[in-house]
């Protein structure tokens, strides 16, 4: 039983509601990166299956000998040299953002003959020290993804400024989205996951609400 993690699912609940979508609409992704695993075993026990994690190397040690009917999704950037584990380990990984990173996953799904699902990240608030592909670079970029290197583009996730309004990011995002024919918007964190919601989010990363502080960034 968890308190938090039924809290959580109560607003992304009303969330949905006041954005007339459907009920289930919104994937919780449960960032567990980071955190000791007494905060992390009762909002498995109580039935969350989506886990978020930063790195590979960590989501392995976290996750290898207990994935079992879970989706775990890499949600921090990707060194072209781990790309081969992260294809054999993550069902989901939602920070494709560069040429070389995509054209590298294509040859490793290639060569492993599993591919998990994949998103790009756009940088959407065009900050220096975020990772994910320029704004004005995203159509090329996922057209290139298809057609260049073969890989299906799921979705689309971002990471707002911190200090900005995050809803006309959000409404960005979704416009590149929208005129790119992409199905899916991660995006939406602790801080802000319904108005990312009310922007169309299908699914949001939650990770503090949801285990507490971390203990390091
Ligand atoms: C850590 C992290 C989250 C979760 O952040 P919280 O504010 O703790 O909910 C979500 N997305 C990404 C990409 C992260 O690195």
């Amino acid at each position: 039983m968890s308190q938090a993690l039924a809290e959580i699912q109560g607003r992304i609940a009303a969330a949905e509601a006041r954005a007339g979508r459907p009920a289930g609409d919104v994937t919780l992704v449960a960032v567990s990166k980071t955190q000791p695993w007494e905060h992390i075993a009762p909002v498995l026990d109580a039935g969350q299956k989506v886990f978020g994690e930063n790195r590979v190397q960590e989501a392995m040690e976290r996750w290898s000998q207990r994935r079992e009917g879970l989706e775990l999704r890499l949600i921090g950037p990707l060194q072209t040299n781990k790309a081969r584990e992260a294809v054999a380990f993550f069902d989901v990984i939602e920070t494709v953002d560069r040429e070389k990173l995509a054209r590298v996953l294509a040859d490793e799904i290639q060569k492993a003959g599993k591919a998990p699902r994949l998103y790009v990240q756009v940088n959407i608030g065009e900050e220096p020290q975020k990772a994910g592909i320029a704004p004005d670079e995203a159509d090329a970029f996922i057209a290139a993804c298809r057609e260049t290197y073969g890989l299906p583009v799921e979705g689309l996730m971002c990471i707002p400024p911190v200090d900005a309004d995050p809803a006309p990011h959000f409404a960005k995002l979704r416009a590149i989205a929208q005129r790119n024919g992409v199905a899916k918007l991660s995006m939406g964190m602790s801080d802000d996951f319904e108005i990312a919601i009310a922007e169309g989010a299908t699914s949001v990363r939650v990770g503090s609400a949801l285990f507490g502080r971390r203990a390091y960034a």
